[in-house]
C-alpha cells in the first residue's frame, strides 16, 4: 500500500533521515521505532509532504506521490495523527471533529456518517460532543486527534508517539483502540518510543537510528531480537 523508497530529508544542510525505505501492506500495523531525534517525525512528515524530501519515492496505492502538496496526500487516502495531539482546545469535541473531515469533504460520504463512526468507535467523546477540548483529560484528547484523522477516511492512518504524556492507564486504553482499528482492518503506520506496546500491536517493525533503518523484521524478531531487548526493551 505505501512503498517509501530511498527518502531522505535535510534541514537546511543537516542531514535527518538518509536513503530510507520500507513498505507498509494493507492491513498491517507497522512500528516505527527509534531513540529521540532518530528521524522518525521527519519520515512520518516527509510522506505526508509537510517537510521536504529532496530526494526518495512515497508510492501509495499505486501512485506516487512524493512531488504532490499535502491535501493530495490526504485525499489519496493518508492522515496523520501529530505528535502533541494539536486539537483546538477552545473549540468543542464535534467541531473538531469536522475539521477533520474537510479535505475529504466533497469526494466521500456525507460528515454525519463519519461523526456517527466516530462517535461509535470512542463512546467518550460522543458523551463529550459539546465539551471543549481544552477541557478532556490526555487520553481523550489523543482519542479526539485519533478520530479527527479518521474524519477523513483514511487507507492509511500514521500515528506521531500517540502514548506521550499519557498516564499507564490511559495508554492501556488507548492501545484497545488500536487494537479494534487493526481487527477491523486499517493499515496503520505508527511511532512509538513505547516499543514494547508498540512492537506487540505491530505485525512488523523497523528500527530507525540516527536517519538510518538499522534493523527490520516481524514483531515476534524484534521482540526476541537481542539488540532490541537491551537498547529498548531494558531486559
Ligand atoms: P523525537 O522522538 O524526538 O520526535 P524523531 O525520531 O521523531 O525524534 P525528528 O523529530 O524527525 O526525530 O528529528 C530528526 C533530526 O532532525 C533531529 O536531529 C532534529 O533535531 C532535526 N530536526 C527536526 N525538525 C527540524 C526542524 N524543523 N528544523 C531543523 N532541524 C530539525
Amino acid at each position: 500500500m505505501l512503498e517509501v523508497k530511498r527518502l531522505s530529508v535535510s534541514y537546511d544542510v543537516l542531514p535527518a533521515v538518509f536513503d530510507v525505505s520500507f513498505e507498509v501492506r494493507k492491513g498491517e500495523v507497522i512500528a516505527l521505532i527509534g531513540p529521540n531525534g532518530a528521524g522518525k517525525t521527519s519520515t512520518l512528515k516527509a510522506i505526508l509532504g509537510l517537510v521536504e524530501a529532496p530526494s526518495g519515492q512515497v508510492g501509495f496505492l499505486g501512485k506516487r506521490l512524493e512531488r504532490e502538496p499535502p491535501w493530495v496526500r490526504v485525499r489519496a487516502g493518508l492522515a496523520l495523527v501529530p505528535e502533541g495531539r494539536r486539537i483546538f482546545p477552545e473549540m468543542t469535541v464535534e467541531e473538531n471533529l469536522e475539521l477533520g473531515a474537510y479535505a475529504t469533504a466533497t469526494r466521500r460520504g456525507k460528515p454525519g456518517a463519519r461523526l456517527d463512526r466516530a462517535y461509535t468507535l470512542f463512546t467518550r467523546l460522543a458523551e463529550r460532543r459539546r465539551q471543549l477540548a481544552g477541557t478532556l483529560s490526555g487520553g481523550e484528547q489523543q482519542m479526539l486527534a485519533i478520530g479527527r484523522a479518521l474524519m477523513s477516511e483514511p487507507e492509511l492512518l500514521m500515528l506521531d508517539e500517540p502514548s506521550l504524556g499519557l498516564a499507564p492507564r490511559a495508554i492501556e486504553v488507548l492501545y484497545e483502540h488500536l487494537e479494534a482499528l487493526h481487527r477491523e482492518g486499517l493499515t496503520i503506520l505508527l511511532v512509538e518510543q513505547f516499543v514494547y506496546g508498540a512492537l506487540e500491536l505491530a505485525d512488523r517493525g523497523y528500527v530507525l537510528e540516527r536517519g538510518r533503518i538499522v534493523r527490520e523484521g516481524t514483531r515476534e524478531s524484534l521482540l526476541h531480537d537481542d539488540y532490541i531487548q537491551k537498547t529498548y526493551l531494558a531486559l
